[in-house]
């Protein structure tokens, strides 16, 4: 099932538990707003390079919508306008006063120079400058626009403003000089490590002890892993482009930091044997933390998951399929849209931030995004309890219930 078949299931699923209106069901399912643009750039050879470039708007009922850019090859219209839509329930859960979107652009980041990269950023909010804005609409980081390319916000800020005047509000994840918030680079990682706890406590465990295989290592995988480390946890495999390592003693995470900085990549890591990345999936681990691509947990890996609980970093890692099989065997899964929502919450606190001019301290941003962390969890088990249903329609009727909320009481009149 591609991804936006299956968000829209899920969405149809939390629909029917809430017993919404079908004309609301409706209006909330059609996108607010599609856009797609071409961008040309001349590459460093002086070639032309054309590319497609998409934001999808999905829904500003609650707020401004909000949502990362992803640079990567399989980016596509549907796969945009599933993660678009998942960025309205994601803020919703959370309880920010953002509605949801998502931004890419088809192409290998890996493939691109930095100039390349600065000019097909620029043309691409040449493309979307009128289309955005502080109260509009406010891109993130997302795959492959994130810290490995440190400036990619930097480029849109700066692009922007050439049109608008300086708007450091309208784009977050940016670096600090240019008023960043202190703790966003690590934040979707920090809020996995909160929603892992949450969980966990729940289940009379901390994370202290708990064994961890993490499929990805980019921003979200890595900071994971590192934070996990700190509080005690065992991280026993770990994946990434490159290759996959496993040690069942558990791996030295400051070392394999180290190494990945040095070798652009885990492959070769000597405190671990390579395994076959597919693996880490199926690896023997208390807690699966999947933090790359969409899909990767379907019906054919699904039955050899030997994890107890799934803390879901990526987005929409888990295809409904699965779901039902590793509910089936008993499998807690903790949903994309609470589990991953300390990124774009921390972007709300830069928001902020910039917003009022002043600049809050890292402790500050952490002890509050813990706060929201903490609320979401009770807040999702709480619509379980009500609906009798498992953690992901928990999160999805939370948030799909706050969006329909907010759409009623502004009204219909055109
Ligand atoms: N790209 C991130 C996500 O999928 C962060 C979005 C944001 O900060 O607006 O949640």
């Amino acid at each position: 099932m591609n991804a936006l078949a299956a968000t829209n299931r899920n969405f149809k699923l939390a629909a029917r538990l809430l017993g919404l209106d079908s004309k609301l069901e409706k209006s909330l399912l059609i996108p607010f707003r599609e856009i797609k643009v071409e961008c040309t750039i001349p590459k460093d050879d002086g070639s032309l390079a054309s590319f497609v470039g998409f934001r999808v708007q999905h829904d500003n009922a609650r707020g401004p919508m909000k949502g990362g850019i992803r640079y990567h090859p399989e980016v596509d219209p549907d796969e945009v306008n599933a993660l678009a839509q998942l960025m309205t329930w994601k803020t919703a859960v959370a309880n920010i006063p953002y509605g949801g979107a998502k931004g890419g652009i088809g192409c290998d980041p890996g493939d691109l120079s930095i100039s390349e990269l600065e000019r097909l950023t620029r043309v691409f909010t040449q493309k979307i400058h009128d289309l955005i804005g502080i109260h509009i609409d406010v891109p993130a980081p997302d795959m492959g626009t994130g810290p490995q390319v440190k400036q990619t916000m930097a480029w849109i800020l700066d692009e922007y403003s050439k049109f608008h005047g300086h708007s450091p509000a309208v784009v977050t994840g940016k670096p600090i000089d240019l008023g960043g918030s202190l703790g966003r680079d690590a934040a979707t990682g920090r809020g996995v490590l909160f929603a892992a706890e949450a969980l966990l406590n729940e289940h009379g465990k901390t994370v202290s002890g708990q064994r961890f295989a993490i499929q990805g290592f980019g921003n979200v995988g890595s900071w994971a892993a590192q934070l996990i480390h700190e509080q005690g946890g065992k991280v026993v495999a770990v994946s990434d482009i490159t290759g996959a390592i496993k040690n069942s003693k558990g791996i030295d995470v400051p070392s394999l930091l180290k190494h990945v900085k040095e070798h652009k990549g885990v492959t070769g890591f000597h405190g671990a044997d390579a395994i076959d990345p597919q693996s880490v999936l199926v690896e023997d681990c208390d807690i699966l933390i999947p933090a790359a691509l969409g899909g990767v947990i379907n019906r054919d890996n699904a039955n050899d998951i030997k994890a107890k609980f799934i803390v879901e970093a990526a987005n929409h890692p888990t295809d409904p399929e699965a779901d039902e099989i590793l509910s089936k065997k008993g499998v807690v899964i903790l949903p994309d849209i609470y589990a991953n929502s300390g990124g774009v919450t921390v972007s709300y606190f830069e928001w902020v931030q910039n917003i009022q001019g002043f600049m809050w301290e890292e402790e500050k941003v952490n002890n509050v995004l813990k706060t929201y962390m903490t609320k979401g969890f009770k807040d999702v088990k709480e619509m379980c309890k009500t609906h009798n249903c498992d953690l992901r329609m928990g999160a999805f009727t939370l948030g799909v219930n706050r969006v329909a909320r907010a759409t009623v009481l502004r009204g219909w009149e055109a």
